[in-house]
C-alpha cells in the first residue's frame, strides 16, 4: 500500500515531467523554424548578393568576391551556373560541384526571387538559395547564382539546443521532485499529528479527550470534528453499554438475593412439608421472574446485532391484536379489567414484518395496560389506517403515568414505581424492547399520558 505522500510525490513529479516534456517539444519546433528562417534568408541575401556581383560574361567566383562576401567567416559556398544550367564556377571551399536542381531550373521567377531547397552531396545535406540573375523584370534569366551552407550546421545547433533542453528540464524536474517531496510532508505533517493524537486516546479517555481542531485548515479541521463527534457517539454508546451491564447485574442479583435468603432460612431448621411447599412455590416465582429477565435481555441483545427480523412475511395487524386480546383475556378477567379489541375499518390491514417480533410488541403493551391499570378499568385495542401507517393504540382508563417518566419510559430498565413493578414481575425492559422492534419494522412508538385518567400507546407501522 502505497502512502498518502507517495501518491502525491509521484503525482506532483508525474505531472511536472509532462509538462516540461511538452514544454520543451514546443520549444525545439519553434526553435528549429526560427533557425531554419534565419539559415534561408542568410542564404536568400547572399545568393542575391552573387547575382549582382557576377555577369554572364565575367561569371568567375573571384577570390575578392569570397573576400568581400566573408564565406570562410561564415561557413558558407558559392556557386554559379550559366542560363542554360551548365556549370560555371564554385567558391574555393567547395570540395564537389553540385549540379542545378530540376526545380531551379523550372522555376518561373520573373521577379528574380531566390529557390530554397536542400541538396544533397557526397553523402551531405546542403541548404541552398539559388537567385535566377535577369537584366531586366521579365527577362529571360541570364545566369544562377547560388548560396549553399551544409545542413551539419543547423543540425549541431538544433542538437546544442536539444542538450539545453534537456538539461535544464532534467534539473527543473530533479528540483521539482525534491520540493514536491518536502511539500507534501509539510501538507501532511498536521494529518500525522492528527493520526497520532488519535492513537494516543485510549478508551478510559473517551470521556474526557478531544482532538485539537487546527484553525487554519479548513480539511482538517473538519476531520478532527466528524472525529470528535464519532467519539461522542462512541462515548455515548459506552456509556448505554455500561448502565446497561450495571443495571442488568443489579436485576439478576436481586431475584438471586432473594432465593438465597429463602432457602438459607427454610435450612436452618427441619420443617414441615408445607412450609417446604411454600418456599419452593416463592422460589419457582423468583426463577419465573429470572427466566423472563433473560429472555428479555437475549431478546434486546438480538435486536442490538440486528436480528430482530429473521423472516418477513404478510401479518394482518387486525387479527394479530385480537389473538393477543385473546391471550391475556384470562389475565385481565384476573384482574376485573374490560379487555377488548376495536376495528375502525373492515379491510384487512397488513404490514410486512416479523409476525412473533409484533406479537411481543402488542403483547408487552397490552399486558403492561393490563398490570398497571386498578381493578374495573377498561383496556382498549383499537387498530386503524392512517396512510402510509397503520396505527394500532392500546388506550388504558388506569391511573396514567407522570409527566416526568413520560420522556425515559422506553429508555432500558426504567420503572415508574420500582417496588411496585417488580411485584408485579417487571424489570423495565418491556417497553424498550418495544421501541427496538418497532424501530427495526421502519415504525414508531410514542406515548401520551394523564395522571387519574390513563395511558394511551401508539405504535404506527409502515402499511404493507
Ligand atoms: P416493566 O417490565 O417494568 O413493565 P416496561 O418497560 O414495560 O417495564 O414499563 C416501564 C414502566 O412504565 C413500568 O414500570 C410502568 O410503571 C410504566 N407503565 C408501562 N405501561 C403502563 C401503563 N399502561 N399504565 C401505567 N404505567 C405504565
Amino acid at each position: 500500500m502505497k502512502s498518502l505522500r507517495t501518491r502525491l510525490f509521484m503525482s506532483f513529479t508525474a505531472l511536472l515531467a509532462a509538462a516540461l516534456v511538452t514544454f520543451g517539444i514546443i520549444t525545439w519546433l519553434v526553435a528549429r523554424e526560427a533557425m531554419m528562417n534565419d539559415v534561408d534568408d542568410f542564404l536568400r541575401t547572399k545568393a542575391t548578393l552573387l547575382g549582382r556581383f557576377v555577369t554572364p560574361s565575367r561569371n568567375r567566383i573571384e577570390p575578392w568576391i569570397e573576400q568581400d562576401m566573408q564565406i570562410q567567416e561564415r561557413h558558407f559556398m558559392l556557386q554559379v551556373f550559366r542560363a542554360d544550367g551548365a556549370f560555371a564556377s564554385k567558391s574555393s571551399n567547395l570540395a564537389t560541384t553540385i549540379p542545378l536542381s530540376d526545380e531551379v531550373r523550372r522555376s518561373e521567377h520573373p521577379a528574380g526571387n531566390a529557390v530554397i531547397e536542400t541538396l544533397y552531396a557526397d553523402g551531405r545535406a546542403f541548404r541552398a538559395a539559388t537567385h535566377p540573375r535577369r537584366e531586366m523584370w521579365g527577362d529571360p534569366v541570364v545566369l544562377y547564382a547560388q548560396a549553399l551552407m551544409p545542413l551539419d550546421n543547423v543540425l549541431a545547433r538544433e542538437r546544442r539546443l536539444l542538450a539545453w533542453l534537456a538539461s535544464c528540464g532534467a534539473a527543473m524536474l530533479a528540483a521539482g521532485a525534491v520540493a514536491s517531496w518536502h511539500l507534501s510532508r509539510q501538507w501532511l505533517r498536521s494529518v500525522s499529528s492528527l493520526e497520532e493524537a488519535a492513537r494516543g486516546l485510549s478508551s478510559s479517555e473517551l470521556g474526557l479527550r478531544r482532538l485539537f481542531v487546527p484553525s487554519d485548515d479548513a480539511e482538517l479541521a473538519a476531520l478532527a470534528q466528524s472525529f470528535n463527534h464519532l467519539l461522542d457517539r462512541l462515548e455515548a454508546a459506552h456509556t448505554t453499554q455500561q448502565r446497561f451491564t450495571a443495571d442488568a447485574s443489579h436485576e439478576l442479583r436481586t431475584p438471586l438475593t432473594v432465593l438465597r435468603g429463602e432457602i438459607e432460612v427454610a435450612l436452618r431448621k427441619p420443617r414441615a412439608a408445607e412450609e417446604y411447599r411454600e418456599v419452593l412455590v416463592s422460589n419457582k416465582e423468583e426463577i419465573e421472574r429470572l427466566s423472563r429477565l433473560t429472555e428479555n435481555m437475549l431478546a434486546l441483545a438480538h435486536v442490538d446485532v440486528g436480528d430482530a427480523i429473521t423472516q418477513r412475511e404478510l401479518v394482518n395487524v387486525s387479527e394479530l391484536c385480537s389473538g393477543m386480546v385473546t391471550r391475556l383475556q384470562n389475565l385481565a378477567t384476573e384482574r376485573r379489567i374490560t379487555l377488548h379489541h376495536e376495528d375502525t375499518t373492515t379491510e384487512p390491514l397488513s404490514v410486512n414484518g416479523d409476525r412473533i417480533a409484533l406479537e411481543r410488541v402488542i403483547f408487552n403493551l397490552v399486558e403492561n395496560a393490563v398490570r398497571y391499570s386498578p381493578t374495573g378499568e377498561n383496556v382498549t385495542v383499537r387498530v386503524s389506517k392512517a396512510p402510509p401507517w397503520i396505527e394500532i393504540q392500546i388506550i388504558d382508563t388506569g391511573g396514567g403515568i407522570a409527566p416526568e417518566h413520560l420522556p425515559h419510559l422506553f429508555e432500558r430498565f426504567y420503572r415508574v414505581d420500582k417496588a411496585r413493578s417488580r411485584t408485579h414481575g417487571g424489570s423495565g425492559l418491556g417497553l424498550s424492547i418495544v421501541k427496538a422492534l418497532v424501530e427495526a419494522h421502519g415504525g414508531s412508538v410514542s406515548v401520551s399520558s394523564e395522571v387519574g385518567h390513563g395511558s394511551s400507546f401508539t405504535v404506527r407501522l409502515p402499511a404493507a
